[in-house]
């Protein structure tokens, strides 16, 4: 099998990778990377016309953004995914045309997209030409997959981003019984020092935090991805609230949030056993609580804005690139009251990372704002941390070489040191070639 990194090498974002194994090439996600400056993967228009097939582990952008454009060069293949990954994909896409306006996507290649895709089924193995694949359950966001290729009498396994702890949503990755020679593993959180603290420690932190504030009489925003995050904050934004932990407050929707709840409640068989009996078994649909005020116009977000009672904001985008969220920074960050709650990853070069950091201004619209508004991160990532991923490592029979990809400067090399006294541990650069 060859190997050519086209993104996500020495960086987060634009996953990318080309598999080739006799007359067979396919790619392992496809996706932007978002940041000061988007950039696509280093794969030419050319080189896509020889692609057979894409096979995507989820729908969050940096691994599936590159579709459409995929699709807009005039490419006919077929992308494989999970039918959660397809409709969330859509949400997210459409969402990111909205906003970036990229010129690289067509009509026609959007629509030669909704007909492209083949929805899998976890654990069931297809064949693309001259390989094997299998996707399983990756823990990560509702859908996400590993990828397990088999070709030439060899294993390859590939973890897109993967999370080993179980949430209230999903179950943990189903790593158990994974055979393979080959892992692509992501390294977001694989740096030496990269170990969470254990979420109920972060969990109660965060409630006492968002208690100090509403009995102030602040509100609290909390920006998060549109997909994962935000149905996780909101489950225990409820649950807290439903027991008491928490006085009675609206938790205000805003943005995206909302219709990757719809998307989440209808395919709530991905989702863990536990939550499907709760809402089989009972009157009880936590996706649709009492609790939850949809912002949906202009006007409802004014009235969540200027309300005079306390108050939880749930909105995207999660590492404040844009969205509805820098509204409510806007017009809420320069009171002190007030409080800024990050629950996710931050990229590099983010206003979400530098207010993590400790900036006190933001440049909103043009305009300078000054940050009085307390800022907290809380650790409730959907990625593996260090001890998780060396748990994921050790736990795949007859594994021999590991490429780390998907880490920031420094993690992923960090993280295959660690790996090279048992394993044959690369980390590759943009663009290079492995025979394996
Ligand atoms: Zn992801
Ligand atoms: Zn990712």
């Amino acid at each position: 099998m060859k190997l050519k990194f086209y993104g996500a090498a020495h960086e987060v974002g634009r996953s990318c990778i080309l598999v080739e194994s006799g007359n067979t090439k396919v790619l392992l996600d496809c996706g932007v990377k978002l940041g000061e400056k988007e950039e696509y993967p280093l794969i030419s228009d050319e080189e896509l016309k020889n692609i057979d097939a894409i096979i995507i582990t989820h729908a969050h952008l940096d691994h599936v953004g590159y579709v459409p454009h995929v699709f807009s060069t005039g490419w006919t293949g077929h992308v494989y995914s999970t039918k959660p990954t397809f409709e969330l994909s859509n949400v997210l896409i459409s969402d990111y045309i909205r906003i970036s306006n990229p010129s690289n996507i067509t009509k026609e290649g959007l629509a030669r997209m909704q007909r492209g895709f083949k929805l899998m089924e976890y654990h069931k193995e297809f064949q693309i030409k001259d390989i094997k694949v299998r996707l399983i359950p990756a823990g990560h966001i509702l859908g996400s997959a590993l990828i397990e290729i088999s070709a030439e009498g060899k294993k390859l396994i590939y973890t897109g981003d993967i999370n080993l702890r179980k949430t209230r949503l999903l179950d943990s990755a189903h790593i158990e019984h994974l055979h393979g020679e080959i892992l692509l593993t992501e390294s977001t959180y694989g740096g030496d020092n990269d170990s969470f603290p254990p979420e109920r420690e972060q969990l109660s932190k965060m409630l006492q935090s968002i208690k100090e504030t509403i009995q102030k009489g602040g509100k609290i925003i909390i920006p998060s991805f549109a997909v994962g995050r935000a149905q996780e904050v909101l489950f225990i934004l409820d649950d807290y609230i439903r027991s008491g932990l928490l006085p009675k407050v609206p938790i205000y929707v805003d943005g995206m949030i909302n219709k990757a709840m719809r998307i989440h409640r209808h395919n709530v068989i991905y989702c863990r056993d536990e939550l499907q009996k709760r809402i089989l078994m009972s009157e009880d649909d936590p996706f649709k609580s009492k609790n939850f005020h949809i912002i949906d116009t202009k006007k409802s977000r004014s009235r969540a804005i200027n309300e005079q009672e306390a108050g939880i904001i749930v909105t995207t985008s999660g590492m404040m690139t844009g969205g509805p969220v820098m509204k409510y920074v806007e017009r809420l960050g320069g009171d002190p009251n007030n409080k800024l709650i990050l629950v996710g990853y931050q990229a590099e070069g983010t206003p979400g990372r530098a207010l993590a950091e400790g900036a006190k201004e933001l440049e909103i619209n043009g305009k300078k704002v000054e940050i009085k508004m307390a800022v907290e991160l809380y650790h409730l990532s959907a990625h593996a941390d260090r001890p998780q991923l060396q748990k994921l490592v050790s736990s795949i029979i007859g594994l021999k070489k590991v490429f780390v990809i998907h880490g920031e400067e420094g993690k992923s090399e960090q993280f295959a040191r660690y790996l090279s006294s048992k394993y044959e541990a690369y980390v590759p650069k943009l663009e290079e070639e492995f025979i394996v």
